[in-house]
C-alpha cells in the first residue's frame, strides 16, 4: 500500500496537515482504548488512489521535545516505511538547524521527498517561504494547513509518484492470516513450523511498495496467505526502534488480514499489549484466534488448561466467544489445529445467514424476552436481517429503537452466537426504526 510519512519538528503543524490529508475521514483507529499512538495513522484517498498517512512524530518516544536523536529516528522510520515523505517546515520560524539536519538525512534517500512550507497564509509569506529553497530539496510546496490552501496540488503530485499502484495481488481472494503478538512469544517459530517440509510455498518478497512478506500456504488441505511483518524487521538497522516499529507493523498487518492469530506466551500470561492487539482486531472486525504458546514449559496439573482458559476469558470479556488453543511451536504441538481453527474463524466471518432463518430463530427468542419497556412504552422488534457487509452485522427493526439499551444488545449478541456459528468473529448489532 502507499504510505505518506510526515516528518518535521514539533509545532510545525504536522497534526493539522495530518487531519487535512485524511479529509475528515474517520481516523480509523482513533478511539481504540489503550492504543494512543495509532492516532498518528490513518487512511484516505485522492483521485481514487488509496493511501495511508503516518505522522512519524507520533511513533517516536519523546519527539515532542526537540531532540536531535528523536528527529533522526523519525526520519529513519519515514525512509524505511514510506512511499513518499512530506518534510514539513514552518515559514514563521524560518530555517532552523534542525531543518538543515533533516534535509541532510533526507537527501540520502531515493524515495520522493516533498518539502512543504506550512503556515503560508498570504502572499507576503509566500515570498518569505522562498528561503527554504536553500535546503536543496527539489519538490517544493507552500501550503496553509489551517485553511487547506495548497494541499490539493501537493496531493496531486504525491499520488502521481505512486506508480506501482497497478500492483495486482497474486493472492487476491484468498484468506489472509496474520500472527500477531509481543516479541519472543514464538511467532517466527510457528511460521517456520508451518514452512517445514513444504513444497508449495510461494513467497511474495516485498517489492518496494509492499509492507510485508506474504506467503501462500497450501497445506493441510487449506489454501491461505500468511502475512509476515515480523520478518521485515531484519531490514532495518536500528534496533532501538523496535518498539514503535512493532506497534505500527501490528496495526498494519492486522488491517491487512482476515484473521488474527493472537499469540501469547504461556509463561508470561496476558499483558496490556495483548489487549491492544485484541482491541485492534475487534475494531477492524477481524477474526481472532488466541494461541497460548510455549505450553511445553508449563507444569500441568489436572485443571491447568481449564484454569488458563478461564483466566483469559476473564481478561477478554465481553468478547469471550474466541477459540483458545494451547500450543508448542517448538514441538509442533497443535500447529495443525491452529491453522484449522483460523480457517474455521475465516469461514465464520464470511458467514451469511438467510433472513428467513434468522427471523425464524431470533423472533421467538425476542418474543419470550422482549426489550424492557420504558415509561410504559412497549418496545417491539418485528424483523431482523444480516446487512450486506463483508463481516457479520445485523439490523433489528423496532418501533422505538432508541430505547433499546446495551444489556439487551448483549443478550441479542449472545443468542446470535448460540444459534449461529460466529466464534472468533466480532459482530455488530444495530437497532433501527421500522
Ligand atoms: P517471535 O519474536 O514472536 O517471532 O518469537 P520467536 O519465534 O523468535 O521465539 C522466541 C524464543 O522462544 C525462541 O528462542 C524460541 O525457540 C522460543 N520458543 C518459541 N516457541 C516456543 C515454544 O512453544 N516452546 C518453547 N519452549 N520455546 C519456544
Amino acid at each position: 500500500s502507499n504510505i505518506i510519512a510526515l516528518v518535521g519538528r514539533p509545532n510545525v503543524g504536522k497534526s493539522t496537515l495530518f487531519n487535512r490529508l485524511l479529509q475528515k475521514r474517520e481516523a480509523i483507529v482513533d478511539s481504540v482504548a489503550g492504543v494512543t499512538r495509532d492516532r498518528h495513522y490513518g487512511k484516505s484517498d485522492w483521485n481514487g488512489i488509496d493511501f495511508t498517512v503516518i505522522d512519524t512524530g507520533g511513533y517516536v518516544v519523546g519527539s515532542e521535545d526537540i531532540f536531535e536523536e528523536e528527529i533522526r529516528k523519525q526520519v529513519e522510520l519515514a525512509v524505511d516505511e514510506a512511499s513518499a515523505i512530506i518534510f514539513l517546515v514552518d515559514v514563521t520560524e524560518g530555517i532552523t538547524d534542525m531543518d538543515k539536519e533533516v534535509s541532510n538525512l533526507l537527501r540520502k534517500t531515493d524515495k520522493p521527498v516533498f518539502l512543504v512550507v506550512n503556515k503560508v497564509d498570504n502572499a507576503m509569506l509566500e515570498t518569505e517561504a522562498m528561503e527554504f529553497y536553500s535546503l536543496g530539496i527539489e519538490k517544493y510546496y507552500t501550503i496553509s494547513g489551517m485553511t487547506g490552501s495548497g494541499t490539493g496540488d501537493l496531493l496531486d503530485d504525491i499520488v502521481a509518484t505512486f506508480k506501482e499502484d497497478n500492483y495486482v495481488d497474486p493472492f487476491e481472494g484468498l484468506p489472509r492470516i496474520t500472527i500477531a503478538g509481543r516479541p519472543n512469544v514464538g511467532k517466527s517459530t510457528l511460521t517456520n513450523a508451518l514452512l517445514e517440509n513444504e513444497r508449495n510455498i510461494v513467497t511474495n518478497i516485498a517489492g518496494t511498495t509492499r509492507d510485508s512478506i506474504e506467503t501462500l500456504y497450501e497445506k493441510f488441505g487449506y489454501k491461505f496467505v500468511l502475512i509476515d511483518t515480523a520478518g521485515m524487521r531484519k531490514k532495518t538497522k536500528v534496533n532501538e526502534n523496535l518498539e514503535f516499529y512493532s506497534v505500527m507493523r501490528s496495526i498494519r498487518s492486522i488491517e491487512d488480514s482476515d484473521v488474527v492469530i493472537l499469540m501469547i506466551d504461556a509463561t508470561l500470561g496476558w499483558e496490556k499489549q495483548d489487549m491492544n492487539i485484541l482491541f485492534l482486531a475487534q475494531k477492524y472486525r477481524k477474526g481472532v484466534v488466541i494461541v497460548v504458546n510455549k505450553w511445553d514449559l508449563v507444569g500441568k496439573e489436572t485443571n491447568t488448561l481449564k484454569y488458563f482458559e478461564n483466566f483469559i476469558k476473564e481478561k477478554i470479556a465481553p468478547f469471550t466467544d474466541v477459540p483458545i488453543i494451547f500450543t508448542s511451536a517448538v514441538t509442533k504441538q497443535r500447529v495443525y489445529k491452529t491453522v484449522e481453527t483460523a480457517m474455521k474463524v475465516y469461514e465464520n466471518r464470511s458467514r451469511r445467514i438467510k433472513t428467513s432463518k434468522l427471523n425464524e430463530i431470533m423472533l421467538p427468542i425476542i418474543e419470550s424476552t422482549p426489550p424492557p419497556s420504558i415509561k410504559g412504552k412497549y418496545i417491539k422488534i418485528k424483523y431482523c436481517t444480516q446487512l450486506p457487509t463483508r463481516t457479520p452485522q445485523f439490523a433489528f427493526f423496532a418501533n422505538l429503537p432508541q430505547y433499546i439499551k446495551e444489556p439487551y444488545k448483549r443478550f441479542i449478541e449472545n443468542k446470535l452466537r448460540q444459534n449461529f456459528e460466529l466464534t472468533g468473529v466480532p459482530i455488530e448489532i444495530y437497532f433501527r426504526q421500522k
